[in-house]
């Protein structure tokens, strides 16, 4: 994989993380469930409750999934290029 496509999967998973509230099993009380409103990452529904957590979760959720999705797609391509090849 190229370093420039890669930065920018990187940017883009670091970017759809977000250190925000969430209604954690909605719906939320305001619209008459028992949902309550958590801080923490709402791309991942991950209750979190400070900076450092949160990086944290970049650093040790995201990274590993992404980089693990990655592989697994790189995997899959050079399997296939050696398929085609035989
Ligand atoms: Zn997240």
């Amino acid at each position: 994989m190229q370093k420039s496509v890669l930065l920018r999967v990187l940017q883009q998973e670091i970017r759809r993380h977000d250190f925000n509230y969430f209604v954690d099993q909605p719906p939320s009380i305001a619209q008459g469930g028992k949902g309550v409103v958590v801080p923490g990452c709402p791309a991942c529904q991950k209750r979190i409750n400070t900076m450092s957590k949160f990086l944290d979760h970049l650093a040790e959720d995201a990274m590993p999934t992404l980089i693990e999705k990655l592989s697994r797609r790189e995997n899959r391509m050079s399997s296939s290029l050696h398929e085609k090849r035989e």
